[in-house]
């Protein structure tokens, strides 16, 4: 009983092994898989997806600075000038005296999201009058764009030392990489080029999915690092509100580069990931103040009163488009349609605001992953309701995702969504699995233990019964029949009494072997007691009953048996044969019929199969 116990223990715990090693395999190859460069990318792009998410739930309980003030060429704005002038652009004349009428309101600074490239529209005149204006003030802005057209197509120009960005980068950030290196650039008019060094660029690079959530304060042209516009006008309004010094740009060991106290999270190619207010302003009011531009012309040229008495002093003015037939229009995570100047002025309200977004290194999503899954599984394992676990493991899904949420609302924090909620559901997956097989060999070995006879390893009484009743539900049902051996060991007192107890247990083991090798394996040996033994031969008859019954008796007689000591020995046995449904037509008129013929067996001499005399 113990060895076979043992047997059965060995058995399971080689297969608990082998399903552990299964599973160590299965997810390794998993997480190799998703290790795959383009299957890494596919999981960012959803990534940046769920950021979206999160970032529009959040946009609408953030505030943008109420001094960000955009003067913007909007749809009315554009039908006016189109009206008033025929058309677009609208002389230089006006921006420059737009900067004259907002200077005497004493903004904090002027931005214009602008860019005055060379034109053969613009008077030479205007252009000067445009720059002068630009370079009387020292908090008055404009852009620069680089691109990688063809020298082909036009010279790169060299651009003044004064514009050229002085960065101590303490960090491994690669600031000239590829993905923010610019071949070109186009330039804008020398007047404004040589007469200030407050222009910035205006460069976007937009992710895979063609939406814009980050921006790079630098980009390298002609091997120097020119800073953004919007990064300028930000450290111009702090020296102006809080004495801000900065001569030069300073990027810390982590990657933050830093303004004063504030701090700008890069990442490995030197991208600041932007904090979203909402979708755009234009006609919502949701995000920063609009002014439309044609108030402003108004006011300059007709004398009309459509704004407040010095509305734009201490502002951050930043002028530019939000027309859509202007085509300054992207897509950004909480709009389809966001205009340039607004993802710039955004920018500036995350310096101000010190509030950009900080993406966690990937050791931390594979850290929470591991503990998230680690948490699922011992639930998954440990619980005996599938409903339980299955709640469990959807829960601690949601509650990741609404703690990540609150995390990127209170921290700026970026913490992975999708990388965690597919470890969550694929340790899900892997421990039901696990846990339903080994809870099927279990099964399977309790039953085992339960049916089967430790010495014999027959199977045992109890089983015996309840496959005689099977057998005769099966053949009344089916009109089938089959047959019954009871098998007696001849002699056997004396046996034991002649070679011991432990011979005796010795030989019922190999006479059980015998038994088995001389049957079909869809036979069923049992030991029904003592050393009585039984075989139920399915769908067998009469005849082929008693054939196998001789069979068995020759072979048992002819085989030579171990004892203890190694000697060998021979016994006999006296058999017993009843069909169904001839003999009897329940278990117990089937073994008392075969249990009948055994005695007659036994009183012929033993060593035979016995039989009832035919009336
Ligand atoms: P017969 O030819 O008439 O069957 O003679 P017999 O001595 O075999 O008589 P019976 O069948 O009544 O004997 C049963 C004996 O079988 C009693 C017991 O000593 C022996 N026996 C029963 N179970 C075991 C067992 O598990 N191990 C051993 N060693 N002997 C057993
Ligand atoms: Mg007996
Ligand atoms: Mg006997």
């Amino acid at each position: 009983m113990d060895k076979i116990k043992e047997y059965l223990k060995n058995k399971t715990f080689l297969k608990y092994l082998l399903y552990s090693i299964y599973i160590v395999i299965t997810t390794g190859l998993l997480f190799a898989f998703l290790g795959q460069p383009s299957i890494r990318n596919f999981f960012s792009i959803i990534e940046n997806k769920t950021f979206d998410v999160r970032q529009n739930i959040l946009a609408s309980y953030k505030k943008a600075d109420k001094d960000i003030v955009i003067l913007s060429v909007d749809e009315e704005s554009y039908e006016y000038f189109l009206g008033k002038y025929g058309e677009w652009p609208i002389s230089r004349n006006i921006y420059a005296d737009i900067v004259t009428y907002l200077e005497k309101q004493k903004p904090a600074v002027v931005a214009f999201d602008l860019m005055f490239v060379k034109s053969l529209k613009s008077s030479n005149n205007a252009d000067n009058k445009l720059a002068g204006n630009i370079a009387k003030y020292d908090n008055v802005f404009t852009s620069i764009n680089f691109d990688n057209q063809s020298y082909a197509l036009r010279k790169p120009v060299d651009l003044p030392q004064a514009l050229k960005a002085k960065v101590v980068n303490d960090s491994d950030i690669n600031l000239k990489s590829d993905y923010f290196t610019f071949k070109n650039c186009r330039a804008i008019i020398d007047q404004i080029l040589y007469a200030t060094p407050n222009i910035g660029h205006i460069n976007l690079v937009r992710d895979e999915d063609g939406i814009a959530r980050n921006l790079a304060p630098f980009v390298a042209y002609k091997n120097d690092l020119y800073p953004h516009l919007a990064l300028k006008v930000a450290v111009k309004y702090l020296q102006k509100t809080e004495n801000l010094n900065l001569d030069e740009y300073k990027i810390n060991s982590h990657g933050d580069l830093l303004i004063g106290t504030r701090k700008i999270p890069l990442n490995g190619n030197g991208n600041a990931i932007l904090n979203w207010y909402g979708p755009s302003g234009m006609n919502s009011h949701k995000t920063f103040e609009y002014i439309p531009m044609w108030k402003v012309e108004k006011e300059i040229y007709e004398g009309a009163k459509l704004l407040h008495n010095n509305y734009f002093k201490d502002k951050i003015v930043y002028i530019g488009t939000s027309a859509t037939s202007l085509f300054d229009l992207k897509s950004v995570p909480t709009d389809r349609i966001f205009p340039g100047v607004e993802i710039h002025t955004t920018f500036v309200n995350n310096i101000l605001d010190n509030n950009f977004i900080k993406k966690v290194p990937p050791v931390f999503d594979i850290l929470i992953s591991l503990l998230l899954s680690l948490f699922v599984g011992l639930i998954v394992i440990r619980s005996e309701s599938t409903v339980i676990s299955s709640l469990v493991a959807i829960l601690t899904g949601i509650i990741y995702t609404i703690i990540s949420t609150a995390l990127m609302f209170y921290f700026n924090l970026w913490t992975g969504i999708v990388f965690e909620l597919t470890a969550i559901l694929l340790v899900f997956i892997a421990c039901y699995l696990a846990k339903y097989i080994l809870k099927s060999r279990d099964l399977e070995y309790t039953y085992a233990l339960a049916t089967t006879d430790g010495l014999t390893e027959l199977y045992n009484h109890r089983y015996f019964q309840e496959q005689m009743l099977q057998n005769i539900e099966t053949g009344k049902r089916y009109e089938k029949p089959f047959s019954l051996i009871m098998i007696d060991i001849d002699f056997f007192k004396k046996f034991n009494d002649t070679y011991g107890h432990q011979s005796g247990d010795a030989v019922l083991r190999q006479v059980a072997q015998i038994l088995k090798k001389n049957v079909r394996s869809s036979d069923i040996v049992c030991r029904y007691g003592g050393e009585e033994m039984s075989i139920i031969l399915t769908n067998t008859d009469n005849e082929s009953a008693l054939f196998t019954a001789e069979k068995i008796c020759k072979a048992v007689s002819e085989h030579p048996l171990k004892l203890v000591n190694g000697n060998d020995v021979q016994v006999t046995i006296s058999l017993g044969v009843a069909t169904y449904p001839q003999d009897g037509q329940t278990p117990q008129e089937m073994i008392k019929y075969a249990d009948d013929c055994l005695y007659i067996a036994k009183e012929n001499g033993r060593n035979q199969v016995g039989k009832k005399p035919k009336n």
